[in-house]
């Protein structure tokens, strides 16, 4: 945001439709708003899950466009793909874009779902030399070892016994 970022006493819609006629009326906006996480509920295939968000935003009008750039920031929870254990995270993201002012609605909440879509791990660690669980008890190796014979997974240990 600019030095002299002025913050408008406007009403933040929730679900970021911001109407172009109100932004070009006022010459710009500068706002933030703490949103609710229902909005973002399907934006992580779960168990992961956006759990706080709140936006900044700065909108300016050029000539035939208007200019939306801001930062989503907030809190995360995603599960380790190995030991299955949730982990919180705190994000923050930048993001720009140009919308024709002829556009009745800018959907600002479209663009904050789909840069957030983009920063999901797909597998996610909570360290990377995390040990998982044990295949044959379930126990998180990060905490003890458990104990149990190692398997082996070669598809020729159950022949070999059988042919002895
Ligand atoms: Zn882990
Ligand atoms: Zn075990």
């Amino acid at each position: 945001m600019s030095e002299n970022s002025f913050y408008r006493d406007y009403d933040v819609p929730q679900d970021l439709q911001f109407k172009t006629a109100d932004i070009l009326r006022m010459g710009g906006l500068d706002c933030t708003a703490q949103l609710s996480p229902k909005y973002f509920e399907d934006v992580f295939a779960a168990p992961n899950k956006i759990t706080q968000v709140s936006v900044k935003l700065s909108f300016s009008v050029a000539t035939n466009e208007i200019l939306a750039r801001g930062v989503i920031s907030g809190e995360r929870e995603v599960q380790c793909a190995r030991c299955l254990q949730t982990a919180r995270q705190n994000f923050a993201e930048e993001f720009l874009e140009t919308y024709s002012n002829k556009s009745e609605i800018i959907d600002i909440m479209l663009l904050v779902r789909q840069t957030l879509a983009l920063t999901e791990e797909i597998r996610f660690l909570c360290k990377p030399d995390c040990k998982g669980l044990c295949p044959q008890c379930g126990k998180d190796l990060n905490a003890a070892p458990c104990g149990c014979k190692p398997v082996n997974l070669s598809p020729f240990a159950e022949l070999k016994g059988k042919f002895k």
